[in-house]
């Protein structure tokens, strides 16, 4: 008996001990997280077993099952789905045949943009006018639109150093160009693909039409098959496309969140999210965007559990679903929040692929944001050094209006697009050595964020 609270009491000291000395449970945090293979096996079954896990479809239903079974496996106190309404849309065959009387025939690599109204199967034949932004296309007119297929060419600004800018800089051709060009009559667009890279994956993304407009369909093209049709044109402006693109959207449905936490000790209600999400596009097996970030989430509940970490808070792991279609999966997660009561003080998203950690972006002022970038003294050590003003994500942005701290997770982004929505985000795309530094990098910061009352 004697030994036994003699035991108890050494255990205790060094538990105080090492609860005093963060940089004593970082170093477990990132032993623990670059000696394990969890996360990248996760990320591996993700990949392989459940490409192309859209809203809505089978492979969707899958991973939630995957990720369920794998917050248990974390050891996550609670796990639970979280019905999510979705849109619900489907690719058909595609084919895009440019046809020039100096140049013959040739066929150029598309995706049908998400959410896309479709071609019927014979597709449509026109005359192609290619413009840069919508002033070009604005002034062109009705006269000269009427008819033909739009074709937007403005390339990302690869001078740019932050690859977001570049993409956020061309990414409204693909957003709003569908119902930029049907205002004007055109039967149908053809969209440059967002990447900075030079190659032949088309990169598909969510197109959006104005409640007013015409719907017509909308295709991404890949860059070399953007270089080529504009060359193409010069050489002979006459030359037409024949656009097949059967895709289609059906009636809403119900999906899911999966969600797994672990209850705070000292404030159970009081809430950290930190979440990805887990539909990915149809053409992609979606690696860097986002099962990256889902297996990162998961991954901080297993770290946790493993090294005996026991959060002040309740800190949750969300698998947010449809955030590429219509973010239905965040805004249902904050709805049911706010209905619930529950005080979120802060949600961290990791989304912007799961290159090595540079650091993380606050969505804070003041004496709060340098408290916050204070932490970056405990990440020195392990190189991680940008802990800046701005940041978040889609997801767990309607959890800002009820006060909750929003965090992004900031890792290298050169490479991002490369992958971003195409066939090209793939499993073999992610170094297991780089997931595993973001996994650790996350659970750090929870851990610290959640030691602070800010
Ligand atoms: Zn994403």
């Amino acid at each position: 008996m004697r030994n036994l609270s003699v035991s108890v009491v050494l255990v205790l000291l060094s538990f105080k001990l090492i609860a005093q000395d963060p940089a004593k449970i970082l170093t477990s945090i990132f032993d623990e997280a670059l000696t394990d293979r969890t996360a990248y096996k996760n990320l591996e079954y993700l990949c392989k077993n459940t490409k192309g896990r859209i809203a809505g479809s089978p492979e969707a239903e899958k991973a939630i099952e995957f990720t369920k079974q794998a917050l248990i496996n974390a050891g996550a106190d609670t796990v639970w789905l979280q019905k999510v309404p979705i849109p619900v849309w489907k690719r058909g065959s595609e084919k895009c045949r440019m046809i020039s009387s100096k140049n013959g025939k040739h066929d150029l690599s598309i995706t049908a943009l998400g959410l896309s109204v479709g071609t019927s199967e014979k597709g449509v034949t026109s005359k192609v006018i290619e413009v840069h932004d919508f002033d070009e296309l604005k002034a062109l007119g009705k006269n000269r639109i009427e008819g033909k297929i739009v074709f937007y060419n403005r390339p990302s600004d690869n001078k740019l150093i932050n690859s977001f800018a570049g993409y956020a800089g061309a990414v409204n051709q693909r957003t709003a160009g569908a119902s930029e060009a049907s205002k004007l009559g055109a039967i149908a667009v053809i969209v440059r693909s967002a990447t900075q890279s030079l190659d032949d994956f088309p990169h598909t993304g969510v197109t959006h039409y104005e409640t007013d407009v015409n719907p017509i369909p909308a295709v991404a093209v890949s860059t070399i098959g953007a270089e080529m049709l504009s060359s193409w044109l010069k050489a002979d402006s006459l030359l037409s496309v024949s656009l097949v693109s059967t895709c289609k959207n059906f009636p809403d449905s119900f999906s899911y969140n999966v969600i797994g936490e672990i209850r705070g000790s000292l404030k159970p209600n009081e809430y950290i999210t930190v979440g990805g999400h887990i539909d990915a596009w149809d053409i992609a097996e979606g690696a860097h965007d986002d099962g990256g970030g889902c297996v990162q989430a998961i991954e901080m509940i297993r770290i946790f559990k493993k090294l005996g970490i026991k959060p002040k808070r309740t800190v949750r792991a969300v698998m947010f679903m449809n955030e590429e279609m219509s973010g239905t999966g965040g805004k249902a997660y904050a709805t049911e929040a706010k209905r619930k009561g529950e005080i979120h003080y802060a949600a961290l998203e990791s989304d912007r692929g799961v290159t090595s950690p540079r650091g993380f972006g606050f969505d804070a002022d003041g004496q709060k944001l340098e408290k916050l970038q204070a932490l970056a003294s405990w990440f020195v050590p392990y190189n991680i050094r940008d802990f800046d003003k701005g940041g978040g994500g889609s997801d767990i942005s309607p959890l800002k209006a009820m006060g909750a701290m929003q965090i992004g997770f900031m890792p290298d982004t050169q490479r991002y697009f490369s992958y971003h929505h195409s066939a090209n985000d793939t499993f073999e795309k992610v170094n297991i050595r780089e997931l595993q530094m973001g996994s650790a990098a996350i659970a750090s910061l929870i851990y610290l964020i959640d030691l602070q009352d800010l």
